[in-house]
């Protein structure tokens, strides 16, 4: 007999072909059944479940150096490569939908408990408006604005701004690094922002000097300020 599940079947088998879906991750295209991320690409993702503030290398990392209230980073960082590649196509291929894809895959990790509790803003590592202007785009808006629609907490690009273009981190060490980035950042009407706790997002922490020179030039030029550091994921 004739349903009207194999018609909805059928009728997305035709829109597959007509319109397909590609991985998010490795390009294949996805099957009907298949959301954003392949399964095979799907299963080497591994959130890492860390507690915000103990037994947790990200925490353990940065708030040795700085006074922080919780960080965490979302996923595994994995030899598989699904989190690298996902990252890369988010940062250089303007993909905004993997933005959206992390943030709803972060619903229940960062809701039990509750991580935004408290925090009245969510900001991204900032760009130097001329890379942003070169890029197109900062690579954590989407997902920014995501965790805003999902955690009812504001997300806001114009609290820290990046006025030094510091020049590429990648061959330095961690003390250069932090040496570098040091003063790259300022807050625009710190006045505006008494006591208020802010969650800093950005894409990989490697050595952690960039995130922390953010999250001291919020607490130095804030009265009362406080920061927490999520991150997509962290090179162990
Ligand atoms: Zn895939």
């Amino acid at each position: 007999m004739f349903s009207i599940k194999y018609l909805k079947r059928g009728y997305n088998d035709v829109l597959n072909i007509l319109f397909p879906r590609f991985c998010l991750s490795c390009d294949k295209v996805l099957h009907h059944n298949e959301h954003d991320i392949c399964h095979r690409c799907l299963s080497g993702l591994q959130l890492t479940g860390f507690d915000y503030r103990s037994n947790n290398p990200v925490y353990e990392k940065l708030s040795a150096i700085v006074n922080i209230e919780s960080a965490t980073a979302l996923f595994l960082f994995d030899k598989s490569g699904v989190v690298q590649k996902l990252i890369h196509n988010l940062k250089y291929n303007n993909q905004p939908e993997i933005g959206v894809f992390f943030a709803n895959s972060s619903i229940d990790y960062l809701s039990n408990p509750g991580f935004f509790n408290g925090v009245d803003y969510i900001i991204p590592v900032p760009l130097h408006p001329k890379k942003q202007r070169k890029r197109g785009y900062n690579q954590m808006t989407e997902f920014g604005k995501n965790l805003e629609k999902i955690f009812k907490v504001p997300y806001s690009e114009k609290i820290l701004f990046r006025h030094i273009h510091t020049e590429s981190q990648t061959k330095k060490d961690a003390l250069q690094r932090r040496e570098n980035v040091k003063n790259a950042f300022r807050v625009v009407k710190p006045g505006k922002y008494t006591g208020k706790h802010f969650v800093i997002i950005d894409d990989v922490i490697t050595t952690g000097a960039t995130v922390e020179a953010c999250a001291e030039t919020i607490l130095n030029n804030i009265t009362q300020a406080k920061v927490s550091i999520l991150a997509l994921t962290m090179v162990l």
